[in-house]
């Protein structure tokens, strides 16, 4: 045991305290006198001591009534006390112990006893207090490790409570933890760990010193990558803010680690908590997502909590359970919307669009919960879902004459399909069990997808169109890829973004755009699809520009397969007549003014 053990003292008399004090002081540990019950209880809570000596009898609080109290205070809860008595009463002794007391010592004090005594609770105290600090500290970097977080926050909680105060709780995440553990090494990551809880103690100190007391403020290590740090009296919003930053920048300087120049970075989410905010646990969680928010804005930077966010995770989840279930419920559809040429006016084919229509929330765009179902990997079981089904769609329409011969069907890939290995083989089983060809089908996949991780994805959709399948390049114009490296891709079809479409009527840059991809495609040998086509102006500026095909409102929204099928009966499924338009081309001299 290597720090100073310390005895309190309470008692109403001065001479027994004074006694007292000179007797122990050849136990080498430091004595804290406090004259009376009152002094003595503030003095408990204040240095937290090893061992409490407490005279039973004193005016006004006695000791019983004292003991009481240390017992209530969950501070002061586990301090062994030995009374102090002046009678043999054997009541007034086992009501002591009954009280938690460890030992009695009886005045007058033969030195000898009281000695031995002392020195055996001290002795059993350090024991104690050793095995305690190895089951609460975290042996890599010294801090308190989770289980000594959980309790000093709750006793930091029960204090904002009792005083009216608030509180900073940071939970910090490092951002390239992971990295730098695997290319140099887990020495190296300890290292790293050992330094970062030393910036961070450092950094706390400094940063709170000098203006209040500030011995409750500490950092503590969740396990991983993970650090909290709890930070009290905090009335300043902005201040809070201030310091969650400063810690965050001063992670993100390099860390010199056995000649390596690290670079690790943080994220920060940040919880300010006053006496009425729920409970402990709960105030962990929220930093938690704050900090999950701070990652996904883009990492290293410190976010606040808000309740908004907690109704976000909350939903969030609700929808993670629910999405599980939907295929047993058969809550899912498909929506097709139809793919015209606009030069002839006719149908060519048709998309399919995947629809939830949830229990309680109704219908949920794919773009809601598509990347909840990537990110749980549900996508694979739903992305086969969608392929079978929008394939035997197909077939039932030609089983039936519904449809011309040669209008295809095209479904719309995730990337965390296209990484997985059996999407071939759930394309040509789902080909043959309908008796469908390669030719019938179009996949689709967005830019980002490609641009995802290119070495991985363009082998499988050279694959893909090796089958005779043809590639769509999705929402095209949106980012990622220029122009000049679409040749590198195995594309055939290029779908304009509808934001570009939208748009091109507002700017004749955009126009001009539009226009250039249209030639380009063209060019290369690839089919040109305006998605978003809306008005009657964004079909005649887009057939001036040459592109053949489209897709949108103005036609036909997704809609139920029996709607279409109902449609395609009466051979009058799309809603607007395409000659009328084509003659107001002529007389659209505005139209043809911005190409
Ligand atoms: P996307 O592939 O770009 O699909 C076109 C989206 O534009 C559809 O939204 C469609 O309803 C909408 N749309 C069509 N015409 C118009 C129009 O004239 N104006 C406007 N404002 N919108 C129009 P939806 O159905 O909400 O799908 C959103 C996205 O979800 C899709 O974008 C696609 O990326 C994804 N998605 C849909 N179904 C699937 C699927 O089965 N698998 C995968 N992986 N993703 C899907
Ligand atoms: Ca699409
Ligand atoms: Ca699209």
């Amino acid at each position: 045991m290597n720090y100073k053990q310390s005895i309190l003292a309470i008692d109403d008399d001065p001479m027994i305290l004074k006694l007292l004090s000179v007797r122990l002081r050849d136990l080498k540990a430091k004595v804290i006198c406090a004259e009376g019950g009152e002094e003595g209880l503030r003095a408990a809570h204040r240095e937290e001591p090893d061992l409490i000596l407490l005279d039973v009898s004193m005016p006004g609080m006695d000791g019983f009534e004292v003991c009481q109290r240390l017992r209530n205070d969950a501070r002061t809860r586990d301090i062994p006390v030995i009374f102090l008595t002046g009678s043999d009463d054997p009541n007034q002794k086992s009501r002591g112990f009954e009280l938690g007391a460890m030992d009695y010592v009886t005045k007058p004090f033969d030195a000898c006893e009281l000695m031995a005594r002392v020195r055996s609770a001290l002795r059993q105290q350090a024991l104690v207090a050793a095995l305690e600090a190895q089951a609460t500290t975290d042996s890599l970097t010294g801090l308190p490790n989770r289980a000594a977080f959980k309790r000093r926050l709750n006793q930091v909680f029960d204090r904002a409570r009792a005083n009216d105060t608030r509180f900073m709780l940071m939970f910090i995440d490092l951002d390239r933890f992971k990295q730098v553990n695997d290319s140099l090494g887990h020495s190296v990551g300890d290292q790293l760990l050992i330094a970062v809880s030393d910036i961070l103690r450092r950094s706390i100190r400094s940063a709170t010193n000098g203006f209040r007391e500030r011995d409750s403020d500490f950092v503590a290590r969740m396990g991983g990558d993970e650090f909290t740090v709890v930070v009290e009296n905090v009335d300043d919003e902005t201040w809070a803010l201030d310091l969650a930053d400063r810690l965050r920048s001063t992670l993100t300087q390099q860390i010199n680690i056995d000649g390596h120049q690290v670079h690790v970075g943080a994220s920060i989410g940040i919880r300010l908590c006053d006496k009425d905010d729920g409970n402990p646990d709960e105030l962990m969680r929220d930093s938690d997502t704050a900090m999950y928010h701070a990652k996904a804005e883009g990492k290293g930077r410190c976010v606040l909590f808000d309740e908004q966010m907690h109704h976000a995770v909350a939903a969030r989840l609700d929808l993670e359970q629910a999405l599980h279930l939907v295929l047993d419920k058969q809550e899912l559809s498909l929506a097709y919307q139809p793919v015209i040429d606009m030069d002839q006016g006719e149908l060519r084919g048709f998309e399919a669009l995947l629809r939830w229509v949830h229990p309680r929330l109704g219908n949920l765009s794919p773009d809601l919960f598509v990347p909840i179902a990537e990110e749980t990997g549900l996508i694979i079981p739903i992305g086969r879902w969608c392929i079978n089904e929008a394939f035997r769609q197909l077939r039932r329409w030609r089983n039936s004459n519904d449809i011309p011969e040669g209008l295809h069907m095209a479904v719309n890939l995730s990337k965390v399909q296209l990484m997985n290995n059996d999407l071939e083989q759930v394309i040509a089983e789902a080909l043959h069990v309908n008796d469908l060809e390669p030719k019938d089908i179009h996949v689709e996949v967005t830019e980002s997808t490609i641009m995802h991780d290119v070495e991985r994805i363009v082998p499988v959709l050279d694959r893909i169109r090796d089958m005779g399948i043809s590639i769509a390049m999705d929402d095209f114009g949106t980012g990622y890829s220029s122009l000049a490296s679409l040749h590198r891709f195995p594309v055939d079809i290029l779908k304009i973004d509808r934001q570009f479409v939208n748009s091109m009527m507002q700017s004749r840059e955009h126009a001009a755009v539009v226009n250039a991809i249209v030639t380009l495609a063209d060019n290369l040998g690839m089919t040109v699809v305006a998605e978003g086509v809306e008005t009657s102006d964004h079909l005649l500026l887009l057939q001036a520009m040459g592109c053949t095909y489209g897709q949108g409102y103005y036609f036909a929204q997704p809609l139920p397969n029996e709607t279409i099928t109902n449609m395609l009966k009466k051979n009058s499924w799309f809603g607007n007549d395409l000659s009328d338009a084509e003659e107001s081309l002529d007389q659209s001299d505005r139209l043809t003014e911005l190409i």
